[in-house]
Protein backbone atom coordinates (compact mmCIF):
# COMPACT_ATOMS: atom_id res chain seq x y z
CA UNK A 1 0.00 0.00 0.00
CA UNK A 2 1.50 3.19 -0.97
CA UNK A 3 1.20 6.19 1.33
CA UNK A 4 -0.52 9.43 0.05
CA UNK A 5 1.56 12.10 -0.53
CA UNK A 6 0.58 15.71 -1.67
CA UNK A 7 1.86 16.65 -4.65
CA UNK A 8 2.59 20.35 -6.05
CA UNK A 9 2.40 19.94 -9.96
CA UNK A 10 3.44 23.82 -11.64
CA UNK A 11 2.30 23.84 -15.21
CA UNK A 12 -0.62 20.84 -14.31
CA UNK A 13 -2.83 21.77 -16.69
CA UNK A 14 -0.42 21.63 -20.12
CA UNK A 15 0.37 18.98 -22.62
CA UNK A 16 2.87 16.69 -20.02
CA UNK A 17 1.34 18.35 -16.80
CA UNK A 18 -2.04 16.76 -17.10
CA UNK A 19 -0.80 13.39 -17.74
CA UNK A 20 1.07 13.82 -14.97
CA UNK A 21 -1.30 14.98 -12.43
CA UNK A 22 -3.70 11.73 -14.01
CA UNK A 23 -0.94 9.33 -13.41
CA UNK A 24 -0.44 10.68 -9.72
CA UNK A 25 -3.49 10.65 -8.80
CA UNK A 26 -4.34 7.12 -10.30
CA UNK A 27 -1.73 6.20 -7.65
CA UNK A 28 -2.98 7.14 -4.58
CA UNK A 29 -2.05 11.12 -4.19
CA UNK A 30 -3.27 14.13 -4.10
CA UNK A 31 -2.32 16.52 -6.67
CA UNK A 32 -2.35 20.24 -6.45
CA UNK A 33 -2.01 21.68 -9.89
CA UNK A 34 -1.15 24.81 -10.30
CA UNK A 35 -1.01 26.78 -14.08
CA UNK A 36 -1.29 30.43 -15.08
CA UNK A 37 -3.49 28.75 -18.23
CA UNK A 38 -0.79 30.40 -20.65
CA UNK A 39 -0.64 27.13 -22.97
CA UNK A 40 -2.60 24.93 -20.84
CA UNK A 41 -6.18 24.25 -20.97
CA UNK A 42 -8.67 23.86 -18.44
CA UNK A 43 -9.93 21.35 -20.95
CA UNK A 44 -6.82 19.22 -20.01
CA UNK A 45 -7.74 18.49 -16.61
CA UNK A 46 -11.64 19.11 -16.69
CA UNK A 47 -11.85 15.09 -16.49
CA UNK A 48 -9.97 15.59 -12.90
CA UNK A 49 -11.88 18.12 -11.21
CA UNK A 50 -14.73 15.61 -9.81
CA UNK A 51 -11.82 13.96 -8.25
CA UNK A 52 -11.65 14.70 -4.21
CA UNK A 53 -7.85 14.37 -4.46
CA UNK A 54 -7.78 16.81 -6.97
CA UNK A 55 -7.14 20.74 -7.08
CA UNK A 56 -6.72 22.99 -9.41
CA UNK A 57 -5.47 27.26 -9.04
CA UNK A 58 -4.79 29.84 -11.15
CA UNK A 59 -1.23 30.98 -10.29
CA UNK A 60 1.81 32.35 -11.77
CA UNK A 61 5.01 30.62 -10.73
CA UNK A 62 6.86 34.17 -10.95
CA UNK A 63 4.69 35.17 -7.91
CA UNK A 64 5.37 33.18 -4.20
CA UNK A 65 3.46 30.44 -3.35
CA UNK A 66 2.52 29.20 -0.08
CA UNK A 67 1.01 25.89 0.13
CA UNK A 68 2.45 22.68 2.14
CA UNK A 69 2.98 19.46 0.22
CA UNK A 70 5.55 16.70 -0.05
CA UNK A 71 7.06 16.69 -3.83
CA UNK A 72 6.75 19.22 -6.32
CA UNK A 73 7.19 18.48 -10.13
CA UNK A 74 8.15 21.89 -11.78
CA UNK A 75 6.58 22.11 -14.98
CA UNK A 76 5.61 25.16 -15.51
CA UNK A 77 7.23 26.96 -18.93
CA UNK A 78 6.10 27.14 -22.39
CA UNK A 79 7.59 24.72 -24.41
CA UNK A 80 7.23 25.23 -28.05
CA UNK A 81 9.15 28.26 -29.87
CA UNK A 82 6.19 29.75 -31.09
CA UNK A 83 4.97 29.98 -27.15
CA UNK A 84 7.98 30.46 -25.56
CA UNK A 85 9.25 33.05 -28.13
CA UNK A 86 5.54 35.07 -28.03
CA UNK A 87 6.91 36.98 -24.72
CA UNK A 88 10.53 35.98 -24.41
CA UNK A 89 11.26 38.00 -21.05
CA UNK A 90 8.32 36.15 -19.43
CA UNK A 91 9.86 32.69 -20.66
CA UNK A 92 12.99 33.92 -18.90
CA UNK A 93 11.09 34.87 -15.67
CA UNK A 94 8.80 31.70 -15.61
CA UNK A 95 12.35 29.34 -15.25
CA UNK A 96 14.15 31.98 -13.26
CA UNK A 97 11.73 33.17 -10.93
CA UNK A 98 9.63 30.25 -11.20
CA UNK A 99 12.54 28.28 -10.17
CA UNK A 100 13.47 30.27 -7.18
CA UNK A 101 10.06 30.18 -5.88
CA UNK A 102 9.37 26.46 -5.90
CA UNK A 103 13.27 26.16 -4.23
CA UNK A 104 12.34 28.45 -1.76
CA UNK A 105 8.60 26.59 -1.26
CA UNK A 106 10.65 23.54 -1.23
CA UNK A 107 13.18 24.70 1.15
CA UNK A 108 10.31 26.14 3.91
CA UNK A 109 8.20 22.71 3.96
CA UNK A 110 11.42 20.48 3.47
CA UNK A 111 9.77 19.07 0.49
CA UNK A 112 11.51 17.07 -2.95
CA UNK A 113 11.67 18.92 -6.10
CA UNK A 114 11.98 17.65 -9.75
CA UNK A 115 13.41 20.53 -12.29
CA UNK A 116 11.56 19.94 -16.23
CA UNK A 117 14.93 20.71 -17.49
CA UNK A 118 15.36 20.08 -21.54
CA UNK A 119 16.85 18.76 -24.10
CA UNK A 120 17.57 22.55 -25.11
CA UNK A 121 20.48 23.24 -22.64
CA UNK A 122 22.45 20.95 -24.92
CA UNK A 123 21.61 23.63 -28.03
CA UNK A 124 22.84 22.69 -31.69
CA UNK A 125 24.76 20.09 -30.60
CA UNK A 126 28.34 18.88 -31.31
CA UNK A 127 28.12 15.62 -29.22
CA UNK A 128 26.15 12.77 -30.59
CA UNK A 129 24.04 11.32 -28.99
CA UNK A 130 23.73 13.71 -26.02
CA UNK A 131 24.76 12.09 -22.76
CA UNK A 132 24.28 14.43 -19.34
CA UNK A 133 27.63 15.38 -19.32
CA UNK A 134 28.20 17.36 -22.50
CA UNK A 135 27.74 20.98 -21.59
CA UNK A 136 26.01 22.07 -25.00
CA UNK A 137 26.52 24.57 -27.42
CA UNK A 138 24.14 27.47 -26.91
CA UNK A 139 23.29 30.42 -28.69
CA UNK A 140 23.09 33.18 -25.97
CA UNK A 141 21.68 35.85 -28.04
CA UNK A 142 19.60 34.28 -30.20
CA UNK A 143 15.48 33.71 -30.60
CA UNK A 144 15.86 30.43 -28.90
CA UNK A 145 17.92 31.56 -25.96
CA UNK A 146 15.35 32.53 -23.43
CA UNK A 147 14.11 28.86 -23.66
CA UNK A 148 17.73 27.33 -23.55
CA UNK A 149 19.44 29.98 -21.00
CA UNK A 150 16.36 29.99 -18.86
CA UNK A 151 16.25 26.27 -18.65
CA UNK A 152 19.97 25.98 -17.94
CA UNK A 153 20.07 28.83 -15.41
CA UNK A 154 17.35 26.86 -13.37
CA UNK A 155 19.42 23.72 -13.39
CA UNK A 156 22.32 25.92 -12.14
CA UNK A 157 19.53 26.98 -8.87
CA UNK A 158 18.44 23.65 -8.26
CA UNK A 159 22.02 22.69 -7.68
CA UNK A 160 23.20 25.63 -5.45
CA UNK A 161 19.99 25.26 -3.42
CA UNK A 162 21.21 21.55 -2.63
CA UNK A 163 24.74 22.81 -1.93
CA UNK A 164 23.53 25.70 0.47
CA UNK A 165 20.51 24.56 1.73
CA UNK A 166 20.69 20.95 1.24
CA UNK A 167 17.69 20.49 -0.46
CA UNK A 168 16.28 16.98 -2.25
CA UNK A 169 16.54 18.28 -6.08
CA UNK A 170 16.19 16.15 -9.36
CA UNK A 171 16.55 17.35 -12.39
CA UNK A 172 15.21 15.53 -15.61
CA UNK A 173 16.49 16.94 -19.31
CA UNK A 174 13.22 15.88 -21.08
CA UNK A 175 13.98 15.15 -24.55
CA UNK A 176 10.92 16.07 -27.54
CA UNK A 177 7.64 14.50 -25.83
CA UNK A 178 4.38 14.27 -28.11
CA UNK A 179 1.13 12.55 -27.77
CA UNK A 180 -2.75 13.09 -26.87
CA UNK A 181 -3.27 16.83 -25.16
CA UNK A 182 -0.24 18.66 -27.35
CA UNK A 183 -1.61 22.48 -28.45
CA UNK A 184 -3.24 22.26 -31.80
CA UNK A 185 -2.09 25.64 -32.53
CA UNK A 186 1.85 24.84 -30.89
CA UNK A 187 3.48 24.78 -34.23
CA UNK A 188 5.31 21.94 -32.71
CA UNK A 189 6.46 19.21 -35.11
CA UNK A 190 4.18 16.42 -33.98
CA UNK A 191 1.02 18.34 -33.94
CA UNK A 192 1.75 20.41 -36.78
CA UNK A 193 2.05 17.91 -39.47
CA UNK A 194 -0.66 16.00 -37.64
CA UNK A 195 -3.05 19.21 -38.06
CA UNK A 196 -2.26 19.60 -41.57
CA UNK A 197 -2.59 16.49 -42.64
CA UNK A 198 -5.74 15.79 -40.94
CA UNK A 199 -7.46 18.92 -42.61
CA UNK A 200 -5.96 18.50 -46.04
CA UNK A 201 -3.23 20.48 -45.83
CA UNK A 202 0.12 20.94 -46.91
CA UNK A 203 2.53 19.43 -44.46
CA UNK A 204 5.27 22.21 -43.63
CA UNK A 205 8.71 21.27 -43.54
CA UNK A 206 11.23 23.51 -42.22
CA UNK A 207 14.48 23.55 -44.70
CA UNK A 208 15.65 20.01 -46.20
CA UNK A 209 13.54 17.83 -43.83
CA UNK A 210 17.59 16.31 -43.29
CA UNK A 211 17.47 17.37 -39.09
CA UNK A 212 16.98 14.86 -37.15
CA UNK A 213 14.91 14.18 -33.28
CA UNK A 214 13.79 11.36 -31.42
CA UNK A 215 9.75 11.32 -30.57
CA UNK A 216 9.09 9.85 -26.63
CA UNK A 217 5.58 9.11 -25.93
CA UNK A 218 3.91 11.19 -23.21
CA UNK A 219 2.73 8.19 -21.09
CA UNK A 220 6.91 6.65 -21.31
CA UNK A 221 7.79 10.09 -20.19
CA UNK A 222 5.54 10.49 -17.10
CA UNK A 223 6.88 6.68 -16.12
CA UNK A 224 10.16 8.28 -16.90
CA UNK A 225 9.25 11.38 -14.58
CA UNK A 226 7.87 9.92 -11.33
CA UNK A 227 10.63 6.40 -10.95
CA UNK A 228 13.09 10.03 -10.51
CA UNK A 229 11.04 11.53 -8.20
CA UNK A 230 11.34 8.20 -6.32
CA UNK A 231 14.86 7.98 -6.33
CA UNK A 232 16.97 8.19 -2.97
CA UNK A 233 18.28 11.34 -2.26
CA UNK A 234 21.84 11.23 -3.76
CA UNK A 235 20.06 10.70 -7.47
CA UNK A 236 20.02 13.94 -8.68
CA UNK A 237 20.32 14.12 -12.10
CA UNK A 238 20.64 15.39 -14.48
CA UNK A 239 19.18 13.02 -16.13
CA UNK A 240 18.05 12.64 -19.87
CA UNK A 241 14.50 11.15 -20.86
CA UNK A 242 13.57 10.78 -23.86
CA UNK A 243 13.06 8.40 -26.88
CA UNK A 244 16.50 7.34 -28.75
CA UNK A 245 15.06 6.24 -31.97
CA UNK A 246 15.86 9.30 -33.96
CA UNK A 247 14.62 10.01 -36.90
CA UNK A 248 14.60 13.37 -39.89
CA UNK A 249 11.99 15.27 -39.84
CA UNK A 250 11.02 14.26 -43.66
CA UNK A 251 9.88 10.80 -42.47
CA UNK A 252 8.21 12.01 -39.48
CA UNK A 253 6.17 13.77 -42.32
CA UNK A 254 5.73 10.56 -44.51
CA UNK A 255 4.81 8.61 -41.28
CA UNK A 256 2.31 10.38 -40.59
CA UNK A 257 0.71 11.19 -44.07
CA UNK A 258 0.72 7.53 -44.39
CA UNK A 259 -1.03 7.41 -41.11
CA UNK A 260 -3.96 10.08 -41.59
CA UNK A 261 -4.45 8.75 -45.30
CA UNK A 262 -5.34 10.59 -48.49
CA UNK A 263 -1.33 11.46 -49.02
CA UNK A 264 -0.85 14.93 -48.21
CA UNK A 265 1.66 17.04 -49.80
CA UNK A 266 4.57 18.12 -48.18
CA UNK A 267 5.70 21.99 -48.53
CA UNK A 268 8.83 23.14 -47.42
CA UNK A 269 9.71 26.32 -45.73
CA UNK A 270 12.58 28.33 -44.56
CA UNK A 271 14.63 26.72 -41.56
CA UNK A 272 14.33 28.77 -38.11
CA UNK A 273 17.10 30.47 -37.02
CA UNK A 274 19.26 28.14 -34.64
CA UNK A 275 16.97 25.31 -35.42
CA UNK A 276 19.33 22.01 -33.97
CA UNK A 277 20.62 20.08 -36.89
CA UNK A 278 20.61 16.80 -34.72
CA UNK A 279 19.16 15.79 -31.43
CA UNK A 280 18.85 12.46 -29.90
CA UNK A 281 19.08 11.50 -26.06
CA UNK A 282 21.71 9.09 -24.48
CA UNK A 283 19.75 7.74 -22.09
CA UNK A 284 22.53 4.96 -20.56
CA UNK A 285 22.13 6.66 -17.37
CA UNK A 286 18.86 6.57 -17.34
CA UNK A 287 18.10 2.94 -17.56
CA UNK A 288 20.86 2.34 -15.00
CA UNK A 289 19.17 4.68 -12.44
CA UNK A 290 15.90 4.24 -13.00
CA UNK A 291 15.45 0.99 -14.82
CA UNK A 292 13.63 2.85 -17.36
CA UNK A 293 13.17 3.31 -20.87
CA UNK A 294 10.71 3.84 -23.70
CA UNK A 295 8.28 0.95 -24.18
CA UNK A 296 5.71 2.67 -26.61
CA UNK A 297 6.81 2.42 -30.19
CA UNK A 298 6.59 5.43 -32.56
CA UNK A 299 4.12 4.03 -35.10
CA UNK A 300 1.81 3.46 -31.86
CA UNK A 301 1.77 6.82 -30.40
CA UNK A 302 1.14 8.55 -33.33
CA UNK A 303 -1.62 6.34 -33.81
CA UNK A 304 -3.18 7.75 -30.73
CA UNK A 305 -1.90 11.54 -31.13
CA UNK A 306 -3.77 11.10 -34.44
CA UNK A 307 -6.81 9.73 -32.86
CA UNK A 308 -6.88 12.83 -30.10
CA UNK A 309 -6.34 15.02 -33.19
CA UNK A 310 -9.32 13.40 -35.57
CA UNK A 311 -11.52 13.79 -32.36
CA UNK A 312 -10.84 17.48 -31.36
CA UNK A 313 -10.79 18.86 -34.85
CA UNK A 314 -14.25 17.35 -35.02
CA UNK A 315 -15.33 19.15 -32.25
CA UNK A 316 -13.49 22.76 -34.32
CA UNK A 317 -11.44 23.16 -31.26
CA UNK A 318 -8.57 23.90 -33.89
CA UNK A 319 -10.58 26.77 -36.30
CA UNK A 320 -9.41 29.67 -36.37
P1 LIG B 1 2.86 23.06 -22.15
O1 LIG B 1 3.03 24.42 -22.73
O2 LIG B 1 1.73 22.23 -22.62
O3 LIG B 1 2.79 23.13 -20.56
C1 LIG B 1 3.36 24.15 -19.80
C2 LIG B 1 2.33 24.58 -18.77
O4 LIG B 1 2.91 25.61 -17.95
C3 LIG B 1 1.07 25.18 -19.39
O5 LIG B 1 -0.06 24.62 -18.78
C4 LIG B 1 1.19 26.68 -19.09
O6 LIG B 1 -0.05 27.31 -19.00
C5 LIG B 1 1.96 26.64 -17.78
N1 LIG B 1 2.70 27.88 -17.50
C6 LIG B 1 3.50 28.57 -18.34
N2 LIG B 1 4.01 29.65 -17.70
C7 LIG B 1 3.53 29.61 -16.43
C8 LIG B 1 3.68 30.44 -15.29
N3 LIG B 1 4.45 31.53 -15.33
N4 LIG B 1 3.02 30.11 -14.16
C9 LIG B 1 2.23 29.01 -14.10
N5 LIG B 1 2.04 28.19 -15.16
C10 LIG B 1 2.69 28.49 -16.30
O7 LIG B 1 4.25 22.31 -22.39
P2 LIG B 1 4.68 20.81 -22.08
O8 LIG B 1 5.13 20.23 -23.36
O9 LIG B 1 3.66 20.10 -21.27
O10 LIG B 1 5.98 21.07 -21.20
C11 LIG B 1 5.98 20.92 -19.79
C12 LIG B 1 7.38 21.10 -19.26
O11 LIG B 1 8.27 20.14 -19.85
C13 LIG B 1 7.97 22.48 -19.60
O12 LIG B 1 8.70 22.95 -18.48
C14 LIG B 1 8.89 22.20 -20.75
O13 LIG B 1 9.95 23.12 -20.79
C15 LIG B 1 9.35 20.79 -20.45
N6 LIG B 1 9.76 20.09 -21.70
C16 LIG B 1 8.84 19.67 -22.60
C17 LIG B 1 9.26 19.03 -23.77
C18 LIG B 1 8.30 18.53 -24.80
O14 LIG B 1 8.73 17.97 -25.81
N7 LIG B 1 7.02 18.63 -24.64
C19 LIG B 1 10.63 18.83 -23.99
C20 LIG B 1 11.53 19.31 -23.05
C21 LIG B 1 11.09 19.92 -21.89
N1 LIG C 1 8.85 31.23 -1.50
C1 LIG C 1 7.63 30.77 -1.90
N2 LIG C 1 6.96 29.93 -1.08
C2 LIG C 1 7.45 29.53 0.13
C3 LIG C 1 8.72 30.00 0.51
C4 LIG C 1 9.41 30.85 -0.33
O1 LIG C 1 7.14 31.10 -2.97
O2 LIG C 1 6.78 28.75 0.80
C5 LIG C 1 9.57 32.13 -2.39
C6 LIG C 1 9.89 33.44 -1.73
O3 LIG C 1 9.09 34.44 -2.29
C7 LIG C 1 11.33 33.70 -2.01
C8 LIG C 1 11.80 32.53 -2.87
O4 LIG C 1 10.81 31.54 -2.71
O5 LIG C 1 11.51 34.87 -2.76
C9 LIG C 1 13.14 31.99 -2.44
O6 LIG C 1 13.06 31.62 -1.09
P1 LIG C 1 14.34 31.54 -0.19
O7 LIG C 1 13.91 31.13 1.17
O8 LIG C 1 15.37 30.73 -0.84
O9 LIG C 1 14.92 33.00 -0.21
P2 LIG C 1 14.47 34.37 0.45
O10 LIG C 1 13.16 34.17 1.16
O11 LIG C 1 15.58 34.66 1.37
O12 LIG C 1 14.37 35.29 -0.71
N1 LIG D 1 9.49 21.52 -37.95
C1 LIG D 1 9.09 21.36 -39.28
N2 LIG D 1 7.81 21.69 -39.61
C2 LIG D 1 6.92 22.17 -38.71
C3 LIG D 1 7.32 22.33 -37.35
C4 LIG D 1 8.63 22.01 -37.02
O1 LIG D 1 9.87 20.91 -40.13
O2 LIG D 1 5.77 22.44 -39.10
C5 LIG D 1 10.87 21.12 -37.59
C6 LIG D 1 11.64 22.17 -36.81
O3 LIG D 1 12.31 23.06 -37.68
C7 LIG D 1 12.62 21.30 -36.02
C8 LIG D 1 11.83 20.01 -35.76
O4 LIG D 1 10.76 20.00 -36.71
O5 LIG D 1 13.73 20.98 -36.80
C9 LIG D 1 11.25 19.92 -34.35
O6 LIG D 1 10.56 21.14 -34.08
P1 LIG D 1 9.75 21.40 -32.75
O7 LIG D 1 9.36 22.84 -32.77
O8 LIG D 1 8.69 20.39 -32.59
O9 LIG D 1 10.76 21.12 -31.57
P2 LIG D 1 12.28 21.52 -31.29
O10 LIG D 1 12.83 22.32 -32.42
O11 LIG D 1 12.22 22.30 -30.04
O12 LIG D 1 12.95 20.20 -31.16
Amino acid sequence: MISRKRVLVTGGAGFIGSHLCERLLSQGHSVLCVDNYFTGTRDNISHLLPHPQFEAIRHDVTFPLYVEVDEIYNMACPASPVHYQFDPVQTTKTSISGAINMLGLAKRVRAKVLQASTSEVYGDPEVHPQPEDYRGSVNPLGPRACYDEGKRCAETLFFDYRRQHNLRIKVARIFNTYGPRMHPNDGRVVSNFIVQALQGNPVTIYGEGTQTRAFCFVDDLVDGLIRLMDTPDEVTGPVNLGNPHEITVRELAERVIALCGDGARLEQRPLPQDDPTRRCPDISLAKRLLGWEPKVPLEEGLRRTVAYFDTRLREGVAEG
